[in-house]
């Protein structure tokens, strides 16, 4: 099978599998692994951030962080297609019972003005706006960079405003790998960022959340009362070292394998909405039949996302595996559409 549906579908190699059994551990929740305080020593450097906080999973950092930054009852700044919005089962509005405020804006991406406008608020009829969540890579908008200089250009005007930014950084690393930017040139503009080692990087488990010692003294009360304190959890973070050390640079390869997807299916004729991938996601239209039950009884999968598709490109997908997806699309689209079956799902 050649699952394109996401790059959380990585599984541990040999090598990573090794640096896990041969890991030091100790009680994270005491702050006493030694493996896990590498890792987070490790991302302080990476981000140029003074403190971290290793987390089960994403979607735990951007809760907590959303949490630290606004209070109650506060907005907070977000693209419409950001995964805080779209994928995180309405985690902010409970649990930090914030507004979330929407922007809109091509690739992910908003303006300035969007930012200023929207943070001008705070009379008696208008929550007040608290922060500012950028997504580097955007995931819904196709994998998309937002460079260095537009970015500062809307932090900037978040700083004006006084709000707080954060930066969902999943795949930040794609980004840093593909736009040959440093990931702490991105990450001086925010006041909290986190990597997600379990995407390209391809580890089992584990978020690093990063942001100042006063933040992540905070973050780290709110991970305990969400449950998230771990215990030898080295096991995990030993290979999130070993991804760090081994699988960034390899992300021009996924980066190069989507741009060769993509480049195939325009070749079929299909509507391609991302032409020119930026980093490792294509997302496209196809209107066969079952399209995606035809793809997946001949040996691979892709999946939907809201009304279009996505295949996403990873560690364990191979030039002749991005050759053979595409004969097997080829196949399909000449063959008569096939019968429904099966559900919709969104992945992350
Ligand atoms: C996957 C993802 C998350 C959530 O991370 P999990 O580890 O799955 O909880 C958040 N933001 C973006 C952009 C993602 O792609």
């Amino acid at each position: 099978m050649i699952d394109l549906r996401s790059d959380t579908l990585t599984r541990p190699t040999a090598a990573m599998r090794a640096a896990i059994a041969a890991a030091e551990v100790g009680d994270e929740q005491r702050g006493e692994d030694p493996t896990v305080n590498a890792l987070l020593r490790r991302v302080c450097e990476l981000t140029g951030k003074e403190a971290a906080l290793f987390l089960p999973g994403g979607t735990m950092a951007n809760n907590i962080a959303v949490a630290v930054h606004a209070r109650s009852g506060e907005a907070v700044l977000a693209h419409h297609d950001a995964h805080l919005i779209r994928s995180e089962s309405a985690g902010p509005v409970v649990l930090a019972r914030v507004l979330i405020d929407a922007l809109d804006g091509a690739d992910g991406h908003f303006t300035p003005e969007d930012v200023t406008r929207r943070a001008a608020r705070g009379t008696l009829y208008e929550p007040r706006t608290a922060l500012l969540c950028v997504e580097q890579t955007h995931n819904f908008a196709g994998g998309t960079i937002w460079p260095l200089h537009e970015l500062q250009a809307v932090t900037d005007a978040a700083r004006d405003a006084g709000l707080a930014i954060h930066m969902d950084g999943a795949r930040l690393l794609n980004a840093v790998v593909a736009a040959g930017t440093p990931a702490s040139d991105y990450c001086a503009l925010v006041d909290s960022v986190w990597l997600c080692f379990t995407k390209g990087l391809g580890a089992p488990i584990g978020a690093v959340l990063a942001g100042d010692a006063d933040f992540i003294e905070r973050a780290r009360a709110l991970k305990h009362m969400v449950g998230g304190a771990l215990r030898q959890a080295g096991i995990a973070a030993a290979a999130c070292v070993y991804a760090l050390d081994h699988h960034v640079e390899r992300l021009a390869e996924d980066h190069a394998h989507a741009r060769r997807l993509a480049d195939g299916l325009l070749e079929l004729g299909l509507d391609v909405h991302t032409p020119d991938p930026q980093t490792n996601m294509v997302f496209f239209s196809a209107d066969h039949g079952d399209f995606l039950g035809a793809l997946e009884r001949r040996g691979v999968r892709i999946g939907p996302v809201g009304d279009r598709l996505r295949a996403v490109t990873h560690l364990d997908v191979d030039t002749s595996d991005i050759d053979h997806a595409i004969a097997v699309v080829g196949d399909v689209l000449s063959s008569a559409p096939e019968g429904a079956h099966g559900q919709r799902y969104e992945y992350g």
